[in-house]
């Protein structure tokens, strides 16, 4: 049973910010600013690509809501929002949620790798492999 499940039987305390049928959102215990807050899905999945796409985009629109008031309650400039998606992105807790994360103009925070480059027909390559 992942964390989360037990947050959301609540055999576990959490802040909870909101909740419907099929979706939870908590202040994550460990924030990155705060007011970090995690978007979870009730039923498990582990990863985006075993979770049916209705409930993907029920989940963004929370993401929405929650990006909304961070502007407004918390006077947030912005956020990022993020989904480690399998162990090897990071991903911690094996079981969907989007985190979403207040910033500030100036607030000097870096999610982002850095950046890198393709070598030369390298782009066209992937662009190849990956076109939908
Ligand atoms: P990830 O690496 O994307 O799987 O993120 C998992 C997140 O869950 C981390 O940011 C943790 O701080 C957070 N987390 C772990 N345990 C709890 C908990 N009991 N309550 C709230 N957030 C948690």
């Amino acid at each position: 049973m992942t964390i989360f499940e037990k947050i959301i039987n609540g055999d576990i305390p959490s802040t909870k910010i909101y909740e419907d049928d099929s979706v939870i959102a908590i202040l994550d215990i460990a924030p990155r600013a705060k007011g970090h807050t995690l978007v979870i899905s009730k039923k498990v999945y582990p990863a985006i690509g075993d979770a049916p796409v209705e409930l993907l985009s029920h989940m963004m629109e929370i993401v929405k809501k929650v990006d909304m008031k961070m502007r407004d309650a918390l006077k947030a400039d912005g956020t990022n929002v993020i989904i480690n998606n399998s162990p090897a992105s990071g991903q911690e807790v094996p079981h969907l949620h989007i985190h979403v994360i207040p910033r500030f103009n100036g607030d000097g925070i870096s999610f982002f790798p850095p950046a890198t480059s393709y070598a030369d027909g390298e782009a066209k390559e992937y662009g190849d492999k990956l076109r939908i």
